[in-house]
């Protein structure tokens, strides 16, 4: 584990929240409330070419033809299982 855990108000009901931040190997965020139950959860997904490219677009960069492969760690890691 290389993130910390942390406590804050509830968005929804004004509840105590516990939340834990996560930066390895991505930013993630983990959370309930243990008030009303509401959840939080990182999701994780792979955008397909066409919507890399429209995002790109946003930012004034050329498109791409093909979407970058992982790195050698990315795999080793067995993180590819994140992908929702
Ligand atoms: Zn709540």
């Amino acid at each position: 584990m290389s993130g910390c855990s942390y406590d804050t108000v509830c968005s929804r009901c004004g509840g105590k929240m516990i939340c834990y931040s996560d930066w390895k190997p991505f930013d993630a965020v983990t959370g309930i409330c243990l008030d009303c139950g509401f959840r939080i959860n990182t999701v994780t997904q792979l955008a397909s070419l066409k919507e890399v490219n429209e995002e790109r677009e946003l930012f004034e960069l050329e498109p791409v033809k093909s979407l970058k492969q992982p790195t050698q760690g990315w795999i080793k890691g067995g993180y590819e299982e994140y992908l929702e």
